[in-house]
């Protein structure tokens, strides 16, 4: 299962209301985030994650409400006595600011940072049991969507085709699950395959924020269990939307229906909108599993079968 935690989910500004961005993605105990707006440590501590166990931060672009946390949460990091290499993935650019902050003495890090400056769409990181993809988005500076995704899982195991081919309850039942071939007392050799169903889909999500609709995002987030997209302006004030390089609410249930996703989390929402309620019938009319964010939600992301 994974788990994804909206720490903040305004655009623009911090409000009392709602940070601006970053997600974590919590998954075999690590963690994976996607931007990282200003207040984003504040928002870590207030959830039930813990910040040592950052993997990777993925910055989408560099606009304030996506990147003016990051200084900040390296800093803790090393103050917190990190000793584990961090991955940071993000625009071109990337290299540039992080040195040049070390440069000043504004940052100071002991433990290794491997940057990745995105500059085409591809699988760009292969992490401990999954991936990350990336693909252009349509923003008004370069912007970057991220795909996490696992490989596929092994099929379902047979347990009566097991019993039936002679392999005994116990330790091969497991190695048969996990794709090992055993063999039997007799010598005869058993193949996972013989035991086991079609293989299975491992999780996929896909974040896209900020960005007009395009079809990046739609390729992005293809087939996806969830994609997080944001939803700036509400249904009606798409031509706003699309003169600033965002989206609206109903654009970001578009593409979630598109993409064929199963489920839809919208972000990044205008600090000007006290009430989103008033927005679900629409949007859902258009894509029916969409959930509204707010800061510090936590959404569960479990097998389909
Ligand atoms: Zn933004
Ligand atoms: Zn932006």
């Amino acid at each position: 299962m994974i788990t994804v935690h909206t720490l903040g989910t305004g655009s623009g500004k911090p409000t009392p209301e709602r940070n601006v961005s970053c997600t974590a993605v919590f998954r075999e105990g690590e963690l994976v985030l996607f931007d990282c707006g200003e207040g984003t440590q504040t928002q870590i501590a207030r959830s039930q994650l813990r910040p040592g166990v950052i993997q990777v931060i993925c910055i989408t672009h560099f606009h304030g409400d996506h990147i003016n946390g990051l200084p900040g949460l390296l800093g803790t990091l090393q103050l917190n006595q990190r000793t584990e290499p961090l991955t940071v993935i993000g625009p071109k650019g990337l290299k540039q600011y992080l040195q040049t902050l070390s440069r000043l003495n504004i940052l100071g890090v002991g433990y290794g940072l491997n940057l990745i400056e995105v500059t085409e769409p591809g699988v760009v990181y292969e992490g401990n049991g999954y991936a990350i993809a990336t693909e252009r988005l349509r923003h008004r500076v370069p912007c970057w969507g991220y795909r996490m995704f696992e490989p596929p899982r092994p099929g379902k195991f047979n347990l009566e085709q097991a019993r039936a081919l002679g392999v005994p309850a116990g330790p091969m039942f497991g190695r048969l699950q996990r794709g090992e071939a055993v063999t039997l007392e007799g010598g005869e050799q058993i193949q996972p395959e013989d035991v086991l169903g079609p293989a299975r889909p491992g999780l996929a999500l896909a974040y896209c924020c900020d960005t007009q609709p395009c079809d990046g995002a739609v390729r992005l987030a293809g087939g996806a269990d969830l994609l997080i997209h944001e939803g700036t302006y509400g249904p009606g004030e798409e031509k706003l939307a699309h003169a600033r390089g965002h989206s609206t609410m109903l654009d970001a249930a578009r593409t979630a229906r598109d993409a064929g996703v199963r489920e839809l989390i919208i972000t990044h929402i205008s600090q000007k909108y006290t009430r989103i309620e008033g927005f679900a019938k629409k949007v859902r009319e258009v894509f029916p599993q969409a959930h509204f964010a707010r800061d510090l939600n936590v959404f569960e992301l479990k097998y389909n079968a």
